[in-house]
């Protein structure tokens, strides 16, 4: 009897070691934050109480960063910001990271990502849905108060001058989906998915089998298909597209995303750019800078900045792929795609 009840311990030990009672089931959880549906699906550590936790803190802290961050919402340190009328206001830790991060991509993109571009995205009627056409003059003038470069962050003080407004709309899904993580690792979380949205995706780890998260990539021209899948291991991978958020008049196309330098929609014959990234935040302001700049601007930049290790794929609005070399293993057309050419970029 006794050796019996040794050798079912054992045998217990044996399994718990390998694996084998792991709860397989996910954790699941479903937000809505930042304009978007945002789900997490988490695979646990060992105890699923705190993988719950885990999910429960995550899902808090994503209407928490909108809260902080969302340039509509009047008590937001971005609202606040926005009518300082030129006086310096204190912010949080949390959105002092975040500007200091932004303002250097801002800088590093050479203009392309402005995070002062909200005056313009307003008078487009992006914000409020009540979409007009800005006069060429009122353009100028618009394009006349982007300028990042103003912005001034010391410590947890920000000022902003006046007559000039931010807006964090490109980077702050990015900023969430890495804080995500972080949290997610801090409660012992190994496998998990962290989709903020169509366009912001963050993986932990891999699958609860050890293989890639697979991940489709939109075609710009049928937003319901994915054209690609990107496996992602411990990756975050984040999408811009003239598709995602537009209006059309007298046939004309206009998006969401804005040339700084004219304030109007980007017109760099992208129609879409997908940005492949150990960090969220790279991948949300890369995939908006890169689409601004263009394909060739784009690809020189990737060219240029191996530091920030980031791959990209690039749809152009006559629906050529393009993607960069260091996805190689990782890319493939998905299905109704395969005969596709892909032009690989070195
Ligand atoms: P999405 O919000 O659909 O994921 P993006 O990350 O590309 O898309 O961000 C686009 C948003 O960022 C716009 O809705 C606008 O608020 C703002 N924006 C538009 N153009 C720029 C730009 N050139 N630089 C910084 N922010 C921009
Ligand atoms: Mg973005």
């Amino acid at each position: 009897m006794r050796k019996r009840i040794v050798s079912a311990a054992l045998a217990l030990l044996l399994l718990t070691q390998a694996g084998c009672l792991r709860d397989s089931r996910p954790v699941e959880g479903t937000t809505f934050a930042m304009d978007t549906v945002m789900t997490l699906t988490l695979y646990g550590g060992w105890d699923r109480e705190r993988t719950k936790e885990g999910r429960d803190w995550m899902m808090g802290r994503l209407v928490y960063f909108d809260q902080l961050l969302s340039a509509a919402s009047e008590t937001s340190d971005v609202a606040r910001i926005n009518r300082s009328n030129g006086q310096p206001v204190e912010v949080c830790e949390l959105t002092a990271r975040l500007l200091d991060q932004a303002l250097a991509l801002c800088e590093l993109t050479g203009g392309a990502l402005d995070i002062t571009a909200c005056p313009a995205v307003k008078a487009w009627g992006f914000t409020t849905g009540e979409h007009r056409i800005p006069s060429g003059e009122e353009l100028a003038a618009l394009a006349e108060k982007i300028d990042s470069s103003a912005v001034r962050l010391e410590g947890n003080m920000v000022t902003l001058p006046e007559g000039m407004e931010i807006d964090l709309g490109a980077v702050a899904k990015g900023y969430a989906g890495d804080q995500s993580r972080e949290t997610a690792q801090s409660y012992g979380i190994t496998s998990a998915l962290i989709d903020l949205g169509q366009s912001t995706i963050v993986a932990v780890g891999g699958k609860p089998d050890g293989s890639p998260w697979r991940i489709g990539v939109v075609d710009p021209a049928q937003p319901e298909d994915y054209f690609a899948v990107v496996e992602l291991e411990d990756m975050a991978m984040g999408t811009s597209g003239g598709y995602q958020r537009y209006f059309e008049a007298d046939g004309v196309t206009y998006w969401h995303i804005l040339d700084p330098e004219t304030a109007a929609p980007a017109r760099s014959g992208l129609s879409s750019v997908t940005v492949v990234a150990p960090s969220a935040l790279t991948c949300d302001s890369l995939s908006t800078a890169l689409f601004v700049m263009g394909l060739e601007e784009a690809a020189q930049f990737w060219r240029e900045h191996p530091a920030l290790e980031f791959e990209a794929i690039f749809v152009t609005e006559e629906g050529e792929i393009y993607r960069t070399a260091g996805l190689e293993g990782r890319f493939s057309l998905a299905e109704g795609y395969r005969d596709r050419e892909v032009t690989v970029l070195e």
